[in-house]
Order: C-alpha cells, then structure tokens, then sequence
C-alpha cells in the first residue's frame, strides 16, 4: 500500500506514481522472436493490408494462435489489428497471449499510442491482472482521460476503491477533466465496502454536484450509481431526490431505489416502490435478482408471510428460484416470518449452496430459539467442507444466545481464531449477550476489559440490554456512560437506562434520565408494529388513532385485560417509565403497539389462522404475558418478532420459555 504525498509540480508528475511491486516480474524487452526478421521491413502496403485483413478475421472467428502466427509474418499491424487481437485474448482468456501481443506491441512501437494502452489495461483487467494493468498505465506518458478510465475500471473490478480515489485525486492536481465515466467509477470508490466515513459521503456529494454542473443527470447509469451511494450512507431522501429525477428509469434504477428502502428500515417504502414499478412499466421490466432480494429482505423485516409468498411464486414462474442470493433471502423470509418447516425445505431443494445459504438456516434456527439444532447446522456445514464466515460466527453464537447454551457458545467463540480470523465485535457482542442474558454479568464485563479492540457500542450495548434482564443498576450505569460518550444521539440508551432505574424503582434517577434526554433534544424511537391481513400490512404505533376501527380495537383490549385479572393476572407496570399511578401505568400499557395490532388481528382475521406481529423493539413483559393469555383464551396462535428474536404463543405458553 502506498500513499498520496501532496504538491510536486505536474512536470514530475511520474515521481507520483509509485511503481506497482509486483511490476518486476514484467518485463518488456523486445524478444527476438517477435521481429519478424524472415519479412522485409519495408513491405508491399497491399500484402500488409492483406495480412492484416486476414489477421482481424482470425480475431473475430477466435482462432487466437492462427492469428499470432500471422502477426509473427506481418511487419505493420495496424491499430486496429492489434485492439482486436487483445479483444480476442480477453474471449480465449489467454493472460499469457495477451502478454505476447503487449511485447510485440511495444517493439512497434505503439507504446504511446493512449488508445491502445486503454484497450491493454481493459484486457489485463479481464484477465484479472491487476498488476499489468497498472503497469501499462505507470509507462505511458500521453494519459488522456481514456486511460484514466481504464486504470480506475481496473481497480474498481479488484475492490480497491481508497486507490481510485488517491489516483482521482493525482487527475485532478494535473488537471485531467473527468468525464461521465470517471464519475461513475469515484462514485463506486466512495461505497466500496473497505471504508464508509463522512468524508467519502463528502466526496459523493461533491461529484453529485459535478453531475449536475455537467449536465450529466440524463445518464442513467451515472444517477443509479448515485441512488446507490446515497443508499449506502443511508441518506434516503438524498437517494430518493436522484431517483425521481431520473426520466426514462431502468430496471436497474428501480431496483437500486427498492435496495435503498429495503436496507435502511422502510420496508413499507421498498414494497410499494416494487408494486410501482411493476405497475408503471407495464410489463416492461423484469425484475432482476437485486430486486427480488430487496423485496423478499422487506417482507421479512415486516413478517409479511402472504406478500412474501407471492414474491416466491413470482420467483418460480419465472425460473429465479436457482439464484443463490435469492434463495438465501428466501429461507430468511420464511424463517423471519415463523416458517421454520419452509425455510428448511428450500435449503434442501437447493442443488447448490453457498455460505450464505447456510447462514441463512443458521439464523432461521436461531431467532426460533433452536439452539442446538443451530449448532448442528454449523457442525454439518463444515464437515461438508464449507468455511465458516464472520457472519456463521454471529448467527451461530445468536443461536446460542436465544436458547441459553452459554458452554457451547464460549466454545464456539473459542474456535473462531481457527477459522482464519479473530474474533470481530459483532461475535464479542454475541458472546457478551450471550452470557448477559444467562446472569454471568461479571464474566461478560471482564471479557469487555480484555478485548483487544475498543469494544464500541455494540459490546456497550449488549451488556446494558442484559443489565436490564437482571436488574443490575451499578453495571448500567457503567455501559451507559461509555454508550452516551459513543452514541450521543442515540435516545435508546437513555431509555434503556431509565427503564434499568425504573425496575429498581429508582424514580429519582428515572426523572434525571429523562430531563436529560429532554435538554439534549433526543427522540425515543416510537414503539411500531405491523400486521399483515389479508396480503395487505398496517403498521400501529401507541398513539395509533388513524386506524377506523381503533375504538373497537380499545373495547376488546380493555374486555381481555378484565377477563385476564379474573383469572390473576396483575398488569406488568413496572415496564411503564413514569412515577404515575397504577391506574394511568395500565392504561398506558394497553396502548402498547403490538396490543393494537393483536387486537386487530383479532377483528380482522378468521378463527384458525395465525396472528403475525413484527416489532421495531423488544417485547414488553406486559405484551408478553396478554400474549400468552390471548393465545389460550382465544385460541389463536400469535407469532410476533421483536429485535431479539420470535416468540410463538400457543396455548398459553411462548416459545422462548419467558427467555429474550
Ligand atoms: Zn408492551
Ligand atoms: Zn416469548
């Protein structure tokens, strides 16, 4: 790795480019064999047209060597002769031809000539030789925009999106305009997934703004690459201002817009979006497997069951479903949505797997609380000889997490370094929930005092979520200050702690917490949950009014409470974060989102079908218990998933075994 040095002047500007090191393993001598020493140099020009007629015909049937035995009795190729003879290597891919035709090329002196330097580094950028290709650009000194483009291609195709910036940069110094082409690459530079800083997010908007100037706004192509560096930084207006500036969208655009929703918590956004495009293109865009991923990723974070069968059938009928990427969003879909069975059998059906794939099942199992056959997935994805990845670490040791195997976790967090890697902070964070969660706090904090690298807020955040399951006010206020220190903005923390305090009754701190939160400006996330009834998704928050029928929603609410405290029940107050009176903490309680959508769940759906809720945060004990009785009392199974995992209440009781 090398590093930009600023300011010396354009005239030395070679001294700028470092020489690649592995540069020396070229070597571009003029080889005797490539003089055509048995042809007069000074040839008969009609022959030479022949020849050359005769090589380039050669090149577009594919006969790569015939051609090179030609080029081997002809003393002037022409330019054209040569692009098509490197085209060719590219088709036969043949690194060492295409080799070969560089040699012969410089011998004749085409060194210079900026066309045929583009076409060699596009060559060795298809042949995957990253270090030739930067070896052509290093030795020619008439760069014209051209090669730029080729260089910068080149380096996009291997991910190494920090050197096109530094080289972008270096154009700009020696004052090389940029065209629509360069835009797109810098772009693609700015999401690479190596870095996702400020400044890069800085750097998009300052080529949005070239974009603009240029009046570069009609290429398609260029605003999708936009749309998608936005999406990246989870700048969703930003992304959604492109999108709708684009007139004639593509498939690609579309999809790009339905990503950005998808991947950054709007997956009401991404559906409609989907039906949008479906409807304004008439038929005309087919979704690609971009889309589908995208769509089926909303359903899951929606629990969309039916809308996400519909995709699935969608899939089949147009011969998708042997994708793998699709496939894998399938079995989360279905896993996501309580469809365990489904998830599994998809897994089976499939004749090809990747890791991914099995990541997939992994964390099906997981959220289910299936722990051991979790762990039984991995043991048997790696007998079969598949390497487990950063993401199997995180999916397995959540499985382990939700079912309580702490033994089996630790192991498993002990095996990671196996596996070619350390432990990242993903699977620190695993482990300390892991071990949080089963009231091993002590041993969970000296793991965050060990950790070799700044635990950060994840690790912070496991282990207050774990202070909160038990109670533990000294160590909350611990994690808490580190939290506030990296997350300023985040109000859940303040919520969380003020929630810890509130348990201990400690309503004192409860009301210090929230002043604070009031003098910092901060914003609790509101409580939102969505049902699916009948293919169509509502989404209820606790200050849910909209809703027509939310006075009929209250009533049965209210009747169910009365019927549970005949039968014992006592309201989980505790949950409630205000010094009220029980009677208010009730009433607030029975405002609780997810009870609204039980509720019209309950109303709007047939006797035997299940209810299916998905949460944007944990699962209040309240919900939890009214769950359990609803299930009994009405005979309804109710799924709902929560942050953490699925709760599947039937017959009084919960999947989790009161364990989340
Ligand atoms: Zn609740
Ligand atoms: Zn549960």
């Amino acid at each position: 790795m090398w590093a930009f040095q600023v300011s010396p002047p354009p005239s030395q500007q070679l001294a700028f480019f470092p020489k690649h090191h592995a540069a020396s393993s070229l070597s571009f001598t003029p080889a005797a064999t490539f003089r055509p020493s048995s042809l007069s140099v000074t040839s008969n020009p009609e022959l030479t047209i022949q020849n050359n007629n005769l090589i380039q015909s050669l090149c577009e049937k594919g006969k790569l060597k015939q051609a090179l035995e030609s080029l081997n009795q002809e003393p002037n190729p022409s330019q054209r002769t040569y692009e098509l003879l490197l085209l060719c290597c590219i088709r036969q891919n043949s690194l060492s031809d295409g080799i070969s035709v560089h040699r012969r090329l410089i011998n004749d002196g085409f060194c210079e000539d900026s066309f045929l330097a583009t076409k060699l580094i596009n060559m060795y950028s298809d042949l995957q030789s990253i270090d030739h290709a930067r070896q052509v650009f290093d030795e020619i000194s008439n760069r014209t925009i051209f090669v730029w483009n080729a260089l910068f291609r080149a380096l996009s195709l291997v991910g190494k999106g920090e050197e096109v910036l530094i080289m972008y940069r270096m154009m700009n110094f020696i004052g090389i305009s940029s065209d629509r082409f360069t835009y797109t690459y810098v772009l693609k530079a700015c999401v690479s997934p190596e870095s996702s800083s400020i400044s890069l997010l800085n750097k998009g908007k300052e080529i949005h703004a070239h974009i603009l100037r240029h009046a570069y706004e009609t290429h398609v192509h260029l605003t999708t690459t936009l749309v998608d560096m936005y999406a990246k930084f989870g700048r969703i207006s930003n992304a959604s201002i492109v999108f709708n500036s684009i007139s004639t969208k593509n498939v690609v655009s579309w999809s790009a817009m339905i990503a950005c929703y998808a991947r950054n918590g709007k997956p009401f956004e991404a559906l409609e979006l989907f039906s949008n495009m479906m409807l304004e293109g008439h038929g005309l865009f087919s979704p690609n497997s971009v889309t589908m991923v995208s769509v089926l990723q909303a359903c899951s974070s929606l629990a969309a069951l039916e809308q996400g069968k519909l995709i699935h059938g969608y899939i089949i009928r147009n011969h998708l479903d042997s994708i793998l990427p699709i496939n894998a969003a399938l079995i989360t879909m279905y896993g996501r949505c309580g469809e365990l069975e489904k998830s599994q059998s998809i897994f089976d059906r499939m004749n090809n797997r990747d890791v991914i794939s099995w990541n997939s099942l992994i964390s099906s199992y997981g959220i289910h609380g299936f722990g051991l056959k979790a762990i039984s997935i991995f043991e048997e994805m790696k007998r079969l000889g598949f390497s487990p990845s950063p993401v199997t670490f995180t999916s397995v040791l959540g499985a382990c997490s939700h079912a309580g195997l702490v033994n089996e976790g630790r192991m498993i967090f002990e095996s990671i370094k196996d596996h070619g890697f350390y432990p990242l902070v993903d699977h620190y964070a695993c482990l300390v929930d892991l071990l949080g969660r089963a009231n091993q706090l002590d041993e969970a904090a000296v793991i965050i005092q060990d950790m070799r690298t700044e635990p950060g807020s994840k690790v912070w955040g496991s282990l207050l979520g774990a202070c909160r399951i038990h109670c533990n006010v000294e160590l909350a206020e611990r994690a808490s200050r580190r939290l506030f220190e990296l997350e300023p903005k985040n109000a859940g923390n303040y919520v969380l702690l003020a929630d810890i305090y509130a348990g201990a009754k400690m309503w004192e701190e409860v009301k210090r917490v929230r002043r604070d939160l009031e003098l910092l400006g901060l914003q609790k996330v509101p409580g939102c949950s969505w049902i699916e009834v009948r293919k169509k998704v509502y989404a209820f928050t606790s200050v849910e009014e909209l809703n027509p029928q939310i006075e009929q929603i209250h009533a049965l609410l209210l009747r169910l409470s009365m019927e549970m405290k005949e039968r014992g029940y006592v309201p989980e107050t505790k949950v409630v974060l205000y010094d009220l009176e029980d009677e208010e903490k009730e009433r607030i309680l029975l405002g609780h989102s997810e009870k609204l959508a039980v509720g019209f769940g309950l109303i709007n759906s047939g006797r035997g079908e299940k209810i299916r809720i998905t949460k944007n945060l944990r699962l209040c004990e309240d919900c939890h218990a009214v769950n359990k009785f609803v299930s009994w009392f009405a005979g309804r199974e109710i799924l709902v998933r929560d942050v953490n995992r699925l709760h599947c209440f039937k017959d009084g009781v919960c999947s989790c075994n009161d364990y989340w």
